[in-house]
C-alpha cells in the first residue's frame, strides 16, 4: 500500500502516538538522510552543551545543496550501513527536547507557499499516512493544533521560515553554484555561530549601516540573535 497525503486544518482530529510498545518504535530513526536547519543546529548543540564547531565536527556533514547551491548540514549516521541516527537509544530519542523540526513534525507535512501579489507566506498542512507506521493504530486522539503546540512547532516553523526566505532569495538573485569562499562564509554565519561570533569579535567582519549595527548588537547577544544577524549577513553576501 502506498502512503497517503491528506489535506488537513488545525481543527482536524487524528489518531497517533509514537511510544515504546508500538511495534515499529524507533524505526524512523534509522535509514536517515536528515538535513538540519540552522535553528536545529542551534537547539541541538545548546541541548548537548557543545560549542558549534565541535557539534558540527562530531555529528554532522556539510554538502552543497544540488538545487540551491547553499551549504546543507546533515546528521552523520552512527553506522554507515544502517544509517542510524546518532541520538537514538532503545528508550527513544536521547535529545528529545532538542530534536530537529522534521522529527517533531511527523506525521504532519507542512508546505509553505507565497502569495504572488504580496509575497506573504502561507502554510498548508497534510497528514502523511504511511502503512508501516503503527502510530496510527494507537488509541490517542488529538487535533492538529494540539500536535503543533505539544511539539513546540510554532517556534521551529517561524525560525525555519527565515531560512526558507534566504533559500528563495538565493534562487532568485544568485541561481547556480557559489564560489567556495561564499559557501564557507554562509556555513559560518548560519551553522557555526561560535566561530562567527569569534570572527566578529576579532573585527574580521565589517559592515556599515543597519547591518553593521545588527551584527554589533548580536555580538553581545544570545545565540538566536546572532543567528538572525547571521541570516541578514548571509543575505547581504548573496546580494553582492
Ligand atoms: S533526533 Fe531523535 S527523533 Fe530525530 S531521528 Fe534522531 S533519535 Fe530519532
Ligand atoms: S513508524 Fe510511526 S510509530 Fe513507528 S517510529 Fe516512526 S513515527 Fe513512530
Amino acid at each position: 500500500m502506498e502512503h497517503t497525503l491528506i489535506p488537513i486544518t488545525e481543527e482536524t482530529v487524528f489518531r497517533f502516538e509514537c511510544i515504546p510498545g508500538v511495534a515499529c518504535f524507533n524505526r524512523c530513526c534509522r535509514d536517515l538522510v536528515q538535513a538540519l536547519t540552522p535553528y536545529d543546529v542551534l537547539r541541538l548543540r545548546q541541548g548537548l552543551g557543545l560549542p558549534s564547531g565541535r557539534f558540527l565536527e562530531r555529528y554532522t556533514r556539510t554538502h552543497i545543496g544540488p538545487a540551491s547551491g547553499l551549504p546543507v548540514v546533515t546528521l552523520k549516521p552512527a553506522d554507515e550501513h544502517t544509517r542510524v541516527c546518532p541520538f537514538v537509544s532503545p528508550a527513544g530519542c536521547r535529545v528529545y527536547p532538542h530534536r530537529p523540526a522534521s522529527c517533531r513534525t511527523y506525521p504532519l507535512v507542512r508546505s509553505l507557499s507565497r502569495v504572488r501579489a504580496t509575497g506573504a507566506a502561507v502554510a498548508s498542512f497534510y497528514l502523511l499516512r504511511e502503512p508501516h507506521c503503527g502510530g496510527f493504530d494507537t488509541a490517542r486522539e488529538r487535533t492538529v493544533r494540539s500536535w503543533i503546540e505539544d511539539q513546540a512547532l510554532r517556534v521551529y516553523n517561524a525560525e525555519n521560515d527565515r531560512m526558507m526566505g534566504l533559500i528563495s532569495a538565493k534562487n532568485r538573485m544568485r541561481p547556480g553554484p557559489l564560489p567556495a569562499d561564499a559557501i564557507a562564509a554562509l556555513r559560518l554565519a548560519l551553522y557555526d555561530l561560535d566561530a562567527f561570533r569569534a570572527r566578529l569579535a576579532q573585527g574580521n567582519i565589517k559592515e556599515a549601516g543597519p547591518l553593521g549595527e545588527a551584527l554589533a548588537a548580536a555580538l553581545e547577544g544570545e545565540d538566536l540573535q546572532l543567528l538572525h544577524a547571521g541570516l541578514l549577513w548571509a543575505q547581504r553576501l548573496l546580494d553582492r
